[in-house]
């Protein structure tokens, strides 16, 4: 399993397409998936940046892990986003679940990122909404990366300024 992480507009889903197309994995993105499934209310939070609750994604990838195969390299864009996600899945690892092959951090700065959303132009890509996941990812997200280097899981650092295609070249290099 492959964990892509950063802040909105750094390039997780660009990169997730680019390397199932050319590796064949399986690209399981919560951001995407929840975009499909989520109604109401939730649907409404999510639209003004603000998570949803662990136990709902948790019990969605719980599931969604249960409908590939878990021992062909596949990856994971969008989650986990909280210490609490972090833990389930390392504790699932330890379980003999699946393997951990690394986590490519893509670090962008904000300048950057905010320009790449203007252009994107989605639903939630409002000012206050891009404001909350920032935040978020700053103050819950990132922490996360601790937990991995604690259990010896490597995490590659990108610039994920860079062009998307010098992004993907650089992940590649560092795959097993
Ligand atoms: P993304 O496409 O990754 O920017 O995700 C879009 C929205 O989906 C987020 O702003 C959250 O509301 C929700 N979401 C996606 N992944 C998670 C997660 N792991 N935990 C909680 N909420 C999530």
């Amino acid at each position: 399993m492959i964990i892509l992480m950063g802040v909105a507009g750094a390039g997780k889903s660009m990169q997730g397409r680019l390397l199932a197309d050319e590796k064949g994995y399986s690209w399981i993105s919560t951001g995407e998936i929840l975009r499909v499934l989520v109604t109401g209310k939730r649907r409404q939070e999510m639209l003004e940046g603000k998570l949803l609750s662990d136990d709902e994604i948790i019990r969605l990838i719980d599931k969604i892990l249960e409908l590939i195969d878990v021992h062909e390299e596949f990856m994971l864009d969008g989650f986990p986003r909280t210490t609490r996600q972090a833990e389930w899945l390392i504790e699932q690892a330890k379980k003999g679940r699946f393997n951990i092959t690394g986590v490519f951090h893509l670090a962008a700065t904000e300048e950057v990122v905010l320009e790449r959303l203007k252009k994107r132009g989605r639903v939630d890509d409002t000012d206050t909404a891009i404001r909350k996941r920032f935040d978020e990812y700053h103050q819950v997200t990132l922490p996360i990366i601790d937990h991995f280097k604690a259990e010896n899981i490597p995490v590659f650092d990108i610039n994920g300024d860079q062009d998307a295609r010098i992004v993907h070249d650089q992940i590649l290099k560092n795959l097993p």
